[in-house]
């Protein structure tokens, strides 16, 4: 799946939720994430994120952070 990271604390855009085609993103105060067993893995978010906060979790160090993902993506509301 593709994670959010770091740069999307208190970004302000939703570009990527606008064209996510599975409507995987999941909102909590100062951030979003990505639901990962939702992501089919498209891509489309990456480049449409101004804040440069997307990536593929195959990309090294981004462990905690699809963590991170995974456990708001199931407390957090879906937008
Ligand atoms: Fe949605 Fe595709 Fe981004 Fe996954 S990679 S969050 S399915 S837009």
């Amino acid at each position: 799946p593709y994670v959010v990271t770091e740069n999307c604390i208190k970004c302000k855009y939703t570009d990527c939720v606008e064209v996510c085609p599975v409507d995987c993103f999941y909102e909590g105060e100062n951030m979003l994430v990505i639901h990962p067993d939702e992501c089919i893995d498209c891509g489309v978010c990456e480049p449409e994120c101004p804040a440069n906060a997307i990536s593929p979790d195959t990309e090294k160090g981004l462990e905690k952070w699809l963590k991170l993902n995974a456990d708001m993506a199931k407390t957090w509301p879906n937008i």
